[in-house]
This record gives C-alpha cells, sequence and structure tokens, in this order.
C-alpha cells in the first residue's frame, strides 16, 4: 500500500547546505525530510577544504560591503556551534585548527600595504615574529612575513557525521535514474512506498539544482559551474594550514592537512594553483604542484610524497564566471533555490529560508512522520575524497 504523507518542506541535496537546513527546521518542529540521489555530502561539500572563512577574500580586494560584513560573522557563528552554544550542536564536529596562516613572500609584501592596512583584516590578523612561525617557516632560507588568522578549519567527515546524526531518520535515500519529482502544489515526491506532499520545495543540489529545476519546466535561476584541479600529497608532512598571498586577490596557493584512512597527513592543495590547473593532465598538474611547492619551501624535501589530482567543479549562481560575493536564497513560486557559495555560509542560507518560510505563512507544528520515514532507506554519508584508497593507486 502506499502511504502518503504531508511535508511542510522537502529538501532536495544533502550536503553541508541541505544538512544544516534539515537540522534547523527540525528542531524548529517543522515537518521536513531531505532527499539524496548519492550519499550525503557526496558533491562540492566533501572536496571542501574546511575553512570557516571570515572575510579575508573581500579584504584582499579592498571591498567591505555587506556581503563582507555577513561574512565576516561566520568563524563565531560556527565557533559558537562548535562549543554547542550556537543554534546548532556541533560539538561532535573536529576542529582541525583554531586558525590559519597568511604568508606573504619577500617579492610582494610592499604591495600588500594597503590589504595589510585595512581595519577588517587588523581586527583579524596578527603579524607574527620569527620565533613564533609555524616550524615549516622558521628556517633561515625563508624570506617573507607570517600572519595569524583567525579563522577556523574542520574536519569536514566529522561535520558531516555531526549534521547527519541527529536528523538520520529524516533523509531519504532515492534512486537518482528515476527522480521521483513532480511540480504542483503540493509538490509530490513519489517513492515506491510513500508519496510525499511538500508545501516548499528547497533544491540544495550543487551542481544537481539544474537538473531539478529543468524536471520542474524552469531553466532560473541560472547556474555556473566553475572547474578546480585540487591536488593532494601524502607523506611526511608537517601540518599546516596556510594561504600564501600572491600579486593578485586570490591567493597563489591554500595548504589544508587531513589524514587519509590510515592516519597519514595529507596536504590538499587549492587556490589559483586549482582554478589555474583546469586545462592541465593530472601528471602536468602534479608537476605544476610540485614546482610551486620547491618554489615556496627550497628548503623542503618532498620527493617521497605520492601525488593525486582531485578535479571538482564549484556549482554557484550564474554569476558571469566569477565567484559570487554572497550565497544565493532565492524563492520562486513555491520552489527555494540555494547555492551557498561557501561552506561557511550554511547557517546564513538557512536563517535566510527561515525568514522566507515564515513570510510564506509555513508555520512549524505539524505532527511529525517518524513511522513511515523510518522504513526508507537512508543515504550513508561520503568519504573525504583523499580517505578512498584506489584514488592513491
Ligand atoms: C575544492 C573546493 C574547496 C572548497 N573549500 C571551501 C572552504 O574551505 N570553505 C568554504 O567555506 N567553502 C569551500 N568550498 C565551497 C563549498 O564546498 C560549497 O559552497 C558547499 O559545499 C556547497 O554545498 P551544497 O550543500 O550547496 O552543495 P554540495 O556539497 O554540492 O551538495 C549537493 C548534494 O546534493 C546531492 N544531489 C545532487 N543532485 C541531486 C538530485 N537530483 N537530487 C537529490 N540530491 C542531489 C549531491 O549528491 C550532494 O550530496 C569549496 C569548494 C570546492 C569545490
Amino acid at each position: 500500500m502506499n502511504t502518503s504523507l504531508h511535508l511542510d518542506v522537502a529538501i532536495f541535496g544533502g550536503g553541508i547546505a541541505g544538512l544544516w537546513l534539515l537540522n534547523r527546521l527540525r528542531q524548529r518542529g517543522y515537518r521536513a525530510a531531505l532527499f539524496e540521489s548519492d550519499r550525503l555530502g557526496a558533491g562540492q561539500t566533501r572536496y571542501s577544504q574546511g575553512i570557516i572563512h571570515g572575510g579575508t577574500k573581500y579584504a584582499l580586494t579592498g571591498k567591505v560591503s555587506d556581503a563582507a560584513k555577513m561574512v565576516a560573522a561566520m568563524p563565531a557563528r560556527w565557533r559558537a556551534c562548535l562549543a554547542g552554544e550556537g543554534e546548532l550542536d556541533l560539538r561532535a564536529a573536529r576542529l582541525l585548527s583554531d586558525h590559519q596562516y597568511l604568508w606573504s613572500t619577500r617579492d610582494i609584501a610592499s604591495r600588500l600595504a594597503g590589504f595589510f592596512a585595512s581595519r577588517l583584516m587588523r581586527s583579524r590578523m596578527t603579524p607574527l615574529q620569527a620565533a613564533d612561525y609555524p616550524a615549516l617557516f622558521r628556517d633561515t632560507a625563508f624570506r617573507g612575513q607570517v600572519y595569524r588568522l583567525d579563522e577556523p578549519v574542520l574536519d569536514v567527515a566529522s561535520l558531516l557525521a555531526a549534521l547527519a546524526e541527529p536528523v538520520r531518520e529524516a533523509t531519504v535515500a532515492f534512486d537518482p535514474e528515476a527522480l521521483p519529482l513532480e511540480a504542483g502544489e503540493p509538490w509530490l515526491i513519489r517513492l515506491p512506498k510513500v508519496t510525499f506532499a511538500a508545501r516548499r520545495l528547497v533544491l540544495a543540489a550543487g551542481g544537481g539544482n539544474r537538473g531539478l529545476l529543468a524536471k520542474l519546466g524552469r531553466e532560473r535561476p541560472a547556474m555556473q559551474l566553475r572547474p578546480l584541479q585540487m591536488v593532494a600529497l601524502r607523506g611526511d608532512l608537517p601540518d599546516l594550514w596556510a594561504h600564501c598571498l600572491g600579486a593578485s586577490s586570490k591567493p597563489r596557493l591554500t595548504i589544508t592537512t587531513h589524514r587519509d584512512a590510515a592516519g597519514r597527513p595529507v596536504w590538499y592543495l587549492g587556490g589559483q594553483l586549482a582554478e589555474e590547473g583546469v586545462g592541465r593532465s593530472a601528471a602536468e598538474q602534479i608537476a605544476a604542484a610540485q614546482a610551486e611547492l620547491a618554489a615556496l619551501f627550497p628548503w623542503h624535501d618532498f620527493g617521497a610524497c605520492e601525488w593525486i589530482t582531485l578535479p571538482v567543479d564549484r556549482a554557484e549562481v550564474q554569476a558571469g564566471g566569477a565567484l559570487p560575493d554572497d550565497a544565493f536564497v532565492e524563492e520562486d513560486a513555491g520552489v527555494i533555490t540555494v547555492w551557498p557559495t561557501k561552506l561557511a555560509l550554511a547557517p546564513e542560507v538557512a536563517g535566510r529560508i527561515e525568514i522566507l518560510l515564515e513570510a510564506g505563512g509555513i508555520a512549524p507544528g505539524g505532527e511529525q512522520p517518524a513511522d513511515a520515514l523510518r522504513r526508507l532507506p537512508r543515504p550513508e554519508i561520503a568519504p573525504l575524497p583523499w580517505q578512498e584508497e584506489e584514488r592513491w593507486n
């Protein structure tokens, strides 16, 4: 027999945006469920570097817009959650580092004077004395300046688990071949044994939003994909979470340190290297990464490391190919489409959706469809890419 269940909100996509929102809505008593076609975190979220940005990028471009001020509030908002005192309880998520470093090489230090003088940056960046540099920079051959940046970095695997655990029973796996979504009022999600009727639909499927919108006969909002070719290396590597400042407004290189499945240190490399590496073969991109590390740390031997590339697309609202300034949340005739732009902006995205629901007269309070939900298949949590051993072979 096919059961029919009413939802206030059906969320498509279990990355950071969908999971954060599901937690918030369920906590507030909304009847909400999340539908995932792969594994939780399987899109961009598991590829992210886990940095909870606080606006460095904006200060680098010299812009202190409203979007920049909002981003500046994110580290504190996340820290409250990590301490169990925020809008969600993320005490089970692991902090990799509570700060990062920024460093400039000698040749560009003078060009960055304006940036270091900006008020936004002064409030969160501390120039360090050589004795306080992270170990890798304490070599006498290092010429440049290191700053400490007060923005945390999270272990995304434990973050996904911390977000998935409290809402497990409200996450539903479905066969991506048979996208079970029908336009209407309410929106219908027809699964083999259960049909859901939802008052609002939230599309939080990252790169999958385009297909979901098409299924609803919509072409807007338009999405852009920005490809990246990230690099990971493992071996005898010191812990480091740091951005090398280049001459442009984007970091030349961003290094974050993680662990592979066996607990070995992995450096994950992003920044300009990943953007400029898109047209390169894997071998060319690895050679470019090796050359970059040799140029920046000539005193360190990376010769015994293993290297892989991790190509991945960023999915965002159409912004002419550039990184949008802000998170995107837009409602159109009962469908709310989101691209958070950054992992760090997930709380902001959820907050804006809560406001839209209230404005649309969707209030919490109905009975939770717990029993029927419990009988449906649950999506697993995706591993982090560098924890998939087969990628290293
Ligand atoms: C290499 C890289 C590094 C990054 N580093 C950082 C960082 O350090 N800090 C930061 O703040 N941001 C970072 N970002 C950005 C951040 O990762 C993304 O903005 C964020 O993860 C997007 O989350 P999302 O939930 O919107 O989408 P996604 O994480 O892409 O999740 C989408 C989910 O929807 C599912 N899905 C797809 N199609 C469908 C469908 N039809 N039906 C149902 N489900 C579907 C997918 O399987 C997936 O689970 C990085 C991004 C990349 C690519």
